[in-house]
């Protein structure tokens, strides 16, 4: 890292971004040395501005799809040989794809490709590992030489002997010389930034036909995997997203997404030694490692090692093409100032990438064609920069597997290291200046591990369905986690049989401490931070999970493939039954009940009571979402029923809600200026695109009718907006810096949002609110900020200081007649904190009502 360099470019660019009310358009892409590219922002503050709509395609697959009874088949790689040949399913032509104008393949040739490759060579396979939100197929196609059952079965030996037994692994002479080098190639996450198809495309198509003996020792000893389009919905609508509305770059640590689930699946079975990540466009080709801060679970020197040479192999490569626009590479470890473009968080695939063994890297394609650009430039313009862009790929890839080939026996090595480290618990060494070139003290992240994560059974867990997700999400990380066999002390806790443990002396360690661990306040180490800088699942996610420091775990449990049930109706026969809406799951059932025309009562803002009648509707909901009915007590309650709800909300936040159950109807201020309806609607929730100024007299009318009578749960920015001009709660809002964002500590202290609700929220773009005459449901505590990065907007404004201790959640009965809670935090962010969606169901229940 050059020091020297002032602070200039992204840093500045991206804090005037950040704190302008609105966001700035995107400046232009830089091109000058040492001046940062810009990247685009994936679901941060912009998200206030446009209310998502319920997708085009497909409204109603995009509203079962989260609900939907089938669970998603997780691809797993078959036990036969290669090649593996797929006649994958051939889609109608689609003149409105957007590759086309590019000259680029549209994802409908895509398939007839493969099968024409698959028909020509047998070192092309292709499989199907995944869908995507609109249910297009996910391509994985694997290059190699040709392999029998018994040697793909042997390669794959070789592999789990890696993970599970590394230091068998460095000692297995046979392994050393047959393990063929994994190299894996990502294109097309986000989906208008296209090329990485076609590059990956064509590299495919030169090893399938290549006669060369190189290529023949290559392809012996290599196998190249590459998810052809990650993004298949968002390739054909020229958006970065997928079709329901999510940055799936954004996604690793949570899962959200059918496309980050199949990605994960695939890195997990094939456990690459490098993978590329094929993104655009940044004026000049980009190619990581990254900015500090690194993400401190990483063995950031097995990472860097590798990768800063491979990456300055792939910028001689691209040098080579000889266009005038590839002349150099922005390496930002090399090239930036820290905090100008990290691998703090783990929710990119090349973060996540590194804990699964990994030497991953962003690579972003120079030449812009995608916003203005595709509207605007003439076709031949657009092509000869898709042509460039093509050829960056293509050269980015072939230096890439240059790269594992020529150092294979130390990236084996190293990823042997990785896991064997973890396994037997060393300690992480301290990295030495000068390690790599520009290795400075910056660079220097580093933590301690704990020796376990404990899961806790029974009554010393606050949510039995909350734990059987966390548990469920670990494992399918490839998180190891055993199940106590019988009652046991750790420290002075008592633990009951049937706890959950995560043992970190685990070879993905560094994956399970980045998801448990609560992370780190990082606001003085950087000025600023280009995503989110704070997420924790065992903060978020709504279940007790404790930590044990240094002793380990005293009992022998069994491996977890998957949670125990956790659903259960102990009430005696006869009688009414409760159930408390503490998590995301018992909202899940209760919206299930109101469905089966259950008549539901509640007591005070979170239980809700199920008369004995339906006994045998409350075991199937106990029974499919994992929640548990106790016997009511005292009195029955006021009957409610399942609320209409109308939301000008972004588009995660929608996905939320109807992962929930509720219905949800989406508007915006064109959308009721247009003559939407709200009269049979009991909630209006306003975080984006609904402006109440912006109403015409039809849009406001409809508006004021339900503000007599209706309920309204606001979140952010433009909640706080709606709520000042609509006159409803007699609340200020106070907003922090717009981009800081993070895991706050929070007091409960309110009956409806902060009854039972965790002692953590999360918040992006903080607000708080003052004055009188509202209920303070939650507010933060006297020093808010756990993890993250949150500075303040000007001495003594904007900081945690000036939120502590303020109120971050409020509720009252409005001026209109109607009652209102507002969310100063971010219940629903991208789907991650799923602990905390209850809180916002029963926002929506009390509003109603
Ligand atoms: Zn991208």
């Amino acid at each position: 890292m050059d020091l020297s360099r002032i602070l200039t470019g992204l840093g500045a660019a991206l804090l005037a971004a950040a704190l302008a009310p609105n966001p700035a358009p995107a400046p232009p892409a830089g091109s000058a040395p040492g001046v940062p590219s810009t990247r685009d922002f994936g679901n941060g503050p912009e998200r206030n501005e446009v209310a998502a709509t319920a997708p085009a395609a497909s409204a109603g697959a995009a509203r079962a799809a989260p609900l939907g009874a089938l669970p998603e088949s997780r691809w797993t790689p078959g036990r036969v040989g290669y090649p593996r040949r797929t006649d994958l399913r051939v889609y109608p032509e689609n003149p409105a794809d957007k590759s086309i104008k590019l000259g680029l393949l549209p994802y409908h040739a895509i398939a007839p490709r493969l099968n024409a490759l698959q028909a020509a060579s047998d070192r092309v396979s292709a499989e199907v590992v995944g869908h995507s939100a609109l249910g297009r197929d996910l391509y994985l196609v694997t290059v190699t030489a040709p392999e029998s059952a018994a040697e793909a079965a042997r390669q794959d030996r070789w592999r789990a002997l890696i993970e599970d037994h590394p230091r068998a692994a460095r000692r297995d002479r046979a392994l050393r010389r047959g393990y063929k080098t994994p190299v894996w190639i990502n294109a097309n996450i986000h989906g208008d930034e296209w090329e990485g198809t076609d590059g990956a495309m064509r590299v495919i198509e030169r090893l399938a036909a290549a006669t060369d003996a190189a290529t023949r020792r290559l392809l012996d000893r290599t196998r190249l995997y590459v998810t052809v389009t990650n993004n298949p919905d968002g390739r054909i609508a020229g958006t970065r997203a997928n079709g329901a509305g999510f940055d799936i770059n954004r996604d690793f640590a949570t899962d959200s997404q059918p496309e980050s689930r199949a990605v994960r699946d695939v890195v997990i079975a094939t456990q690459p030694f490098v993978m590329l990540d094929e993104h655009g466009y940044t004026g000049t080709t980009l190619i990581e490692p990254a900015t500090p801060p690194h993400g401190q679970n990483y063995e950031y020197d097995l990472y860097i090692k590798h990768a800063l040479p491979n990456a300055e192999g792939m910028e001689a490569a691209i040098r080579r093409l000889g266009h005038p626009e590839t002349a150099r590479a922005d390496i930002p470890f090399r090239d930036y100032q820290p905090g100008d473009w990290d691998d703090w968080p783990p929710i990119f695939t090349p973060m996540y990438a590194i804990y699964q063994g990994a030497v991953g890297h962003t690579v972003e394609m120079p030449l812009p064609v995608n916003h203005e650009a595709y509207e605007t430039l003439p076709v031949e313009e657009l092509r000869r920069r898709t042509s460039v862009n093509t050829d960056v790929v293509a050269a980015t890839i072939g230096a890439a597997l240059t790269y594992a080939d020529t150092h294979r026996a130390a990236l084996l090595a190293d990823q042997i290291e990785q896991f064997r480290r973890g396994r037997a618990g060393s300690p992480s060494p301290t990295v030495p200046d000068g390690y790599v070139a520009g290795f400075g003290p910056e660079d220097r992240y580093s933590t301690r591990f704990p020796r376990a994560y404990v899961i806790p059974a029974g009554g010393a867990q606050r949510s039995p369905a909350a734990a059987a997700r966390l548990v469920d999400h670990l494992v399918a990380n490839d998180v190891r986690v055993t199940k106590a066999r019988r009652d046991f002390v750790l420290g002075t806790r008592g633990y009951r049989a049937g706890t959950y443990l995560v043992d970190m002396h685990q070879p993905k360690r560094g994956l399970a401490n980045a998801l448990l661990e609560a992370g780190r306040d990082i606001s003085a180490l950087v000025p600023q931070m280009y995503d989110i800088s704070g997420w924790s699942n065992r903060l978020l996610w709504g279940a007790t999970v404790d930590i044990s420091a240094t002793a380990s775990p005293p009992v022998s449990g069994i491996a977890v493939t998957a949670a125990s049930p956790t659903g259960a109706v102990t009430a005696a026969k006869g009688r009414d039954l409760a159930l408390t809406m503490r998590d995301r799951a018992d909202v899940r059932a209760v919206n299930a009940l109101l469905d089966l025309g259950v008549t539901l009562s509640r007591t005070g803002a979170a239980t809700v009571v199920v008369p004995a009648a339906a006994r045998r509707e409350a075991e199937i909901v106990a029974d499919r979402y994992g929640v548990r009915f106790t016997a009511a007590r005292g009195p029955v309650g006021t009957p409610f029923t399942r609320p209409v709800i109308a939301a000008a909300v972004s588009a995660d936040e929608l996905f939320a809600l109807r992962e929930m159950g509720f219905e949800v109807r989406t508007v915006s201020t064109a959308l009721l200026n247009a003559g939407a309806e709200l009269s049979d609607v009991g909630t209006l929730v306003v975080s984006a695109g609904l402006s109440y100024a912006g109403l015409n007299a039809a849009g406001k009318a409809e508006v004021d009718e339900l503000l007599a009578r209706g309920g309204v749960v606001t979140r952010g920015r433009t909640g706080a907006a709606f709520n000042a001009a609509a006159g409803l709660l007699p609340a200020t809002a106070v907003t922090g810096r717009a981009d800081a964002n993070g895991v706050v500590s929070v007091r409960n202290t309110g009956a409806v949002v902060g009854a039972g609700s965790p002692p953590h929220a999360f918040v992006y773009s903080p607000i708080w609110f003052t004055g009188t005459g509202f209920t303070v449901e939650q507010s933060y505590a006297a020093a808010p900020l756990v993890a993250g990065h949150w500075l303040p907007t000007a001495p003594g404004a904007g900081g945690p200081e000036q939120a502590a201790g303020q109120a971050a959640v409020i509720s009252g009965a409005t001026a209109r007649g109607g009652r209102a809670v507002m969310f100063g935090t971010e219940p629903l962010f991208r789907a991650h904190p799923k602990g905390l969606y209850a809180e916002f169901a029963r926002a929506l229940f009390w509003s109603a009502s």
